[in-house]
């Protein structure tokens, strides 16, 4: 199976930990032309290699709490797509090929992006009642009131697509969204419910854990961390499972909008991040890939779009 052979990545934030590009360095759906294949992806890796990047642009009643000087992300705790080289590149040419707000360098698969036409199609209970027709899917999934829903209807410009999802019955169910006729977005019920009953809290594990062990055209797990508050360990705990039983994943950080200091407990969205990252990084060979994202902004909706685009056109070809 493919996913095992995608790469799995570090991320070291040696500066502090806001890593973004202003959009003048790159054009979202015009990626640059194809990178050459490296014969071994991580033989230039060390961490003397940096890129440099720029800060984040902050809403302006929050830019005193910044300053504007560039953060450095070492080379080996970026995530370099499988046949993607970036031995030749200068800093600032790597830079230039990092999706904004991640840690994730655009490949040569980085194309057919853009969300068309979505369709709601079935919700399922297990494994083997999900669509059997072959095409690659990404499973949305995080703590309840993470923002999944808004994430998915952000994704694919819809304001209510996601409340499918959120009808009496749905809400413990694997849904289903296919996407351009190509491939699927998939909403797995949402966990840390307070007030779920023991038994059904069970139940939803074993069933999302057989969906993420044996659901054989899952491309990668999309887990959903709000940043806007200090970490909980109920995130921890499922992110270090993913990695512990090798499922790709990538960290989707959300409300990286909230920026108001009494609100998250004097922390801003980029030290809960990097928080979180150090707090897993014992979990997985490599640091996976990260995005932060704003459903009220559309921050990081562009850059998730070309992620899936480079991990599914990957997983397709291969
Ligand atoms: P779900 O339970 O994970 O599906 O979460 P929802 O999408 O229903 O969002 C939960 C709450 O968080 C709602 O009040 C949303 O308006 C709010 N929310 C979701 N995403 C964001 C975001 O990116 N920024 C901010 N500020 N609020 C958000």
């Amino acid at each position: 199976m493919i996913l095992a052979q995608l790469p799995r990545f570090h991320l070291s934030i040696l500066a502090r930990p806001s890593f973004s590009l202003s959009s003048s360095h790159f054009n979202f759906l015009n990626p640059k032309p194809p990178v050459t294949v490296a014969r071994n992806l991580f033989s230039f890796a060390s961490k003397s290699n940096l890129a440099t990047v720029e800060p984040i642009p902050l809403p302006v009643s929050d830019s005193s709490d910044l300053d504007d000087a560039p953060v450095e992300i070492s080379l080996d705790k970026l995530f370099i797509p499988p046949e993607t080289d970036v031995s030749g590149d200068d800093s600032a040419s790597l830079t230039a090929r990092i999706l904004k707000g991640s840690n994730i360098v655009l490949s040569k698969y980085a194309r057919d992006a853009q969300v068309v036409q979505a369709d709601y199609v079935k919700s399922s209970v297990k494994t083997e009642d999900c669509p059997a027709d072959g095409l690659p899917e990404f499973a949305l999934v995080g703590r309840s009131n993470v923002g999944k829903s808004s994430l998915l209807n952000s994704l694919v410009r819809r304001k209510r697509l996601a409340l499918t999802s959120k009808k009496p019955g749905k809400t413990q169910c694997i849904n289903h969204f296919r996407i351009n006729d190509k491939w699927y977005l998939v909403d797995l019920p949402g966990y840390g419910y307070a007030s779920a009953p023991h038994e059904l809290k069970q139940d939803w594990n074993k069933f999302t854990k057989d969906y993420f062990l044996n659901r054989s055209t899952l491309v990668s797990v999309f887990l959903l961390v709000d940043a806007s508050i200090p970490v909980k360990q109920i995130d921890l705990d499922y992110a270090s499972w993913l990695g512990q039983n090798q499922v790709p994943m990538t960290m989707i950080f959300t409300k990286c909008d909230k920026r108001k200091k009494k609100k998250n407990g004097g922390k801003r969205p980029e030290e809960n991040i990097k928080e979180f990252q150090d707090l897993i990084q014992g979990f997985f060979e490599t640091t996976p890939p990260w995005i932060m994202t704003s459903s009220v902004t559309n921050q990081g909706r562009d850059e998730i779009l070309l992620h899936m685009a480079q991990l599914r056109n990957y997983w397709l070809k291969h």
